[in-house]
């Protein structure tokens, strides 16, 4: 039988994960994998003969394409014969130039990355990726999906997203059908808020490219290659197939990334045995071989297999460096959820933020859960407010940005308004005006009215018939009153001209300014350099929606003014009756704080605890102690002052104590230190324990209620606020004896 404690565990959310052994036959082992190939390079007359273990002859498809294309041989012998420990030293050394370690990377094959990069401790990758990452300035890209593919919502979402600070922005479709619509939808949403978001519709290949070329999207993202051969000819492809793709993005002026990331293999049954960064060190030097800018990995759709085995959160974070080592652009995981548990998948994404990153995350869903239409992102619309408080606790550059509500509902109409003048201007579709309001307000689409079944798909076959492309939007925007719209659609149009954006790590700042490896790069070189948040940039991180003022968190103190009155009547006198408890209270009690934590008013705490005093046949005074704010010191002394010898202390914010006179000071005989669960019936229930010591008797204690609720979070920014109101108030002066009114 099971102990109630293990029953107690098999109900946590992580009791969902399920984690495995690792069986390196299966390809279910992170790094360092017992059949990866020793690393071994052999050149003869310039050309790659030997490659990790393998004979030219026996060379598969991607070993031939790494050979001629990937490695660089002007270096290899160099870079071959550096030792393991002293390459993964120049990493880590901020003194190292980070020119130095991609130079030599560029001569290493897959099996040597992989094995150096397995040596080094999480922290040992982090500050690699701090020094190692292209662009200086970190980037976020964001999910803007939802399941029903509604046009409005996909437009007014985006500016959204873009208002919080999303550079890039990925769609994709439940229905492949639709992905015209949606491209359109969010190509217009996208420049409402600011100049220069990248949009792509994640779609099969052929669609994705002819959308690109169209002008509908201005990146692309979702060119997938893997890591053994089998995996490859079942898709139909190969290492030339997807280079001969990029090219063609590349020929149009689009910016295009290739997608890869561990446990792939393993998935599809065809690891050959091998450990998934051996195999996602073989797709990284595909890649750059094949002249893409960058790639998607690291928690893609593959990183539940690799969180399932022993070290594969850290092979994620290994998989991100190596590909800022081949210097290509990094778009890193974070993709998909990873967990059950909040703290888990808070644990695999924290490290890369504070490390830094040109894309901290490939996929954060900036819409709900439901709507992600790639499955749940790690992190969804439900964590926005984590995730920026997160940011501000660190102050790392998480690059989102609070915004107000009033804000984002003004760039959500003006979305919706454009993205339906578009929709009618180039006859595709109608929608109403409750449609439109529905969506400005709307959460997710379970707010929205469900659209015509065929209105999406109808649209988007006029999209393919039509051979509508960018200019047509371009022009609907201007003749239907959407002139700055209309200018910064055209704009991606014309960038792609200037081709500035296809250098490696390019995005577009809010003025259209290229960021990427050429104009912005990455110069960590240690403390005091590399990229710093300006003061600017730190004030605008602070401002979160929790955020409040000192005036705002005593503001309702208002509410308990005139709740008592408590005049004084003379110096406080001494031992008066054997008979009596006297009450002390604070220099500030009803004098400037006028509510305790719990919601009470000081009058009544005061009158509960003088009423339960009274049930005991006991009679009170109170005193005003102005030398100290201590509620102990506050308890004592008033115990001192009483003929009984015992007496209550309590706080404007309402923490309470009884005291006896013959205690030390810092002891006493009962405490409630939580004053925000003290209700004025315990208030009560205190004043008749006073009373029962006072006729020496020995009552129950006082139990504050069962709470697990994190209260000093919620309440220690006010306690602060009450404590300095009570802290301006004390001095020098005697305790005075005060008489109270209630009206
Ligand atoms: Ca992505």
């Amino acid at each position: 039988m099971e102990s109630l404690r293990a029953q107690f565990y098999a109900g946590r959310p992580i009791a969902n994960d399920a984690m495995v052994p690792e069986m390196p036959e299966l390809g279910l082992v992170a790094m360092a994998g017992p059949n990866d190939p020793a690393p071994s390079l052999r050149i003869a007359n310039g050309r790659v003969v030997e490659l990790d273990g393998k004979a030219e002859v026996a060379f598969d498809l991607i070993d031939e394409f790494i050979a001629r294309h990937a490695i660089d041989v002007a270096v290899a012998e160099e870079a071959m014969a550096t030792d393991d420990v002293t390459f993964a030293r120049m990493l880590v050394d901020p003194t190292v130039p980070r020119a130095a370690c991609t130079r030599l990377a560029a001569g290493m094959t897959p099996a040597k990355h992989a094995r150096i990069l397995a040596s080094m401790s999480p922290v040992e990758l982090l500050s690699a990726i701090t020094k190692l990452r292209v662009r200086r300035t970190p980037s976020i890209q964001a999910h803007v999906t939802n399941r029903v593919d509604h046009p409005l919502l996909l437009a007014a979402d985006a500016a959204s997203a873009v208002a919080l600070g999303f550079r890039e922005l990925e769609t994709t479709v439940p229905l492949l059908r639709d992905a015209p619509s949606n491209a359109l939808a969010l190509l217009v949403g996208s420049q409402v808020a600011a100049a220069g978001a990248l949009t792509q519709c994640s779609v099969e290949e052929r669609l994705e490219l002819e959308l690109g070329m169209r002008g509908l999207t201005t990146y692309a993202e979702t060119v997938s290659v893997y890591g053994t051969e089998q995996v490859f000819i079942d898709g139909d492809d190969t290492p030339w197939s997807k280079a001969f793709l990029a090219s063609c993005y590349a020929s149009r002026g689009l910016k295009m990334r290739f997608t890869s990331g561990s446990g792939a293999e393993a998935l599809m049954g065809a690891s050959e045995g091998m450990s998934m960064l051996y195999l996602e060190a073989r797709c990284l030097a595909l890649t750059r071989g094949a002249g893409s800018q960058g790639v998607q990995n690291g928690g893609i759709d593959g990183v539940n297999v690799t969180a399932s085995v022993p070290g594969g959160m850290r092979e994620v974070v290994a998989e991100n460096l190596l590909v800022m080592l081949h210097d290509l652009e990094s778009c890193t995981g974070n993709d998909t959820l990873m967990s059950y548990s909040d703290i888990r998948r808070t644990a695999h994404t924290l490290p890369l933020l504070l490390a830094g990153s040109d894309f901290l995350f490939s996929g954060f869903g900036s819409i709900p859960r439901y709507d992600n239409a790639f499955g749940p992102s790690n992190f969804n619309a439900e964590d926005i407010d984590d995730y920026l408080v997160i940011q501000r606790d660190w102050g790392f550059e998480g690059v989102l940005r609070s915004r107000k509500d009033s804000d984002l509902v003004a760039l959500r109409r003006r979305a919706v308004d454009a993205c339906r003048a578009v929709y009618r201007e180039l006859g595709l579709a109608e929608f109403s005006d409750g449609d439109c309001e529905a969506v400005v307000m709307a959460h997710g689409s379970l707010d929205v009215p469900d659209l015509d079944p065929q209105l999406v798909p109808r649209a988007s076959e006029s999209i393919m018939s039509g051979g509508i492309g960018i200019l047509d939007v371009v022009r609907a925007l201007a003749r239907t009153g959407f002139a700055v719209e209309a200018e910064r659609v055209l704009e991606m149009l014309r960038q792609r001209l200037l081709g500035d954006y296809l250098q490696t790590s390019a995005i577009f700042d809010e003025s259209m300014k290229v960021l990427s490896g050429l104009t912005d790069p990455n110069d960590y070189a240690g403390p005091g350099t590399g990229y710093r948040m300006t003061p600017e940039r730190l004030a605008e991180i602070a401002d979160v929606r929790q955020a409040r003022t000192h005036e705002a968190l005593t503001a309702d103190q208002a509410t308990g003014r005139g709740s008592v009155t408590l005049r004084t009547i003379g110096a406080a006198r001494s031992r008066v009756r054997p008979d009596e408890v006297v009450v002390g209270v604070s220099p500030a009690f009803a004098e400037s704080v006028w509510l305790t934590l719990g919601g009470a008013t000081v009058g009544e705490a005061l009158r509960q605890l003088l009423a339960g005093l009274e049930e005991e046949g006991v009679v009170s005074r109170i005193v005003r102690v102005r030398r100290s704010l201590d509620v102990g010191n506050i308890a004592w002394t008033a115990a001192r002052l009483s003929g009984s010898g015992i007496g209550i202390g309590i706080q404007g914010k309402g923490t309470t104590v009884i005291h006896r006179a013959d205690l030390p000071v810092l002891a006493n005989l009962e405490l409630l230190p939580n004053a925000a669960l003290i209700s004025p019936a315990l208030y009560r229930t205190v004043g008749r324990n006073a009373g029962r010591y006072a006729r020496g008797e020995s009552p129950d204690a006082v139990l504050l209620p069962d709470s697990n609720e994190p209260l000093g979070p919620r309440f220690h920014a006010r306690v602060v606020a009450l404590v300095a109101a009570e802290r301006r108030l004390v001095s020098a002066d005697d305790p005075v004896e005060l008489e109270a009114s209630w009206t």
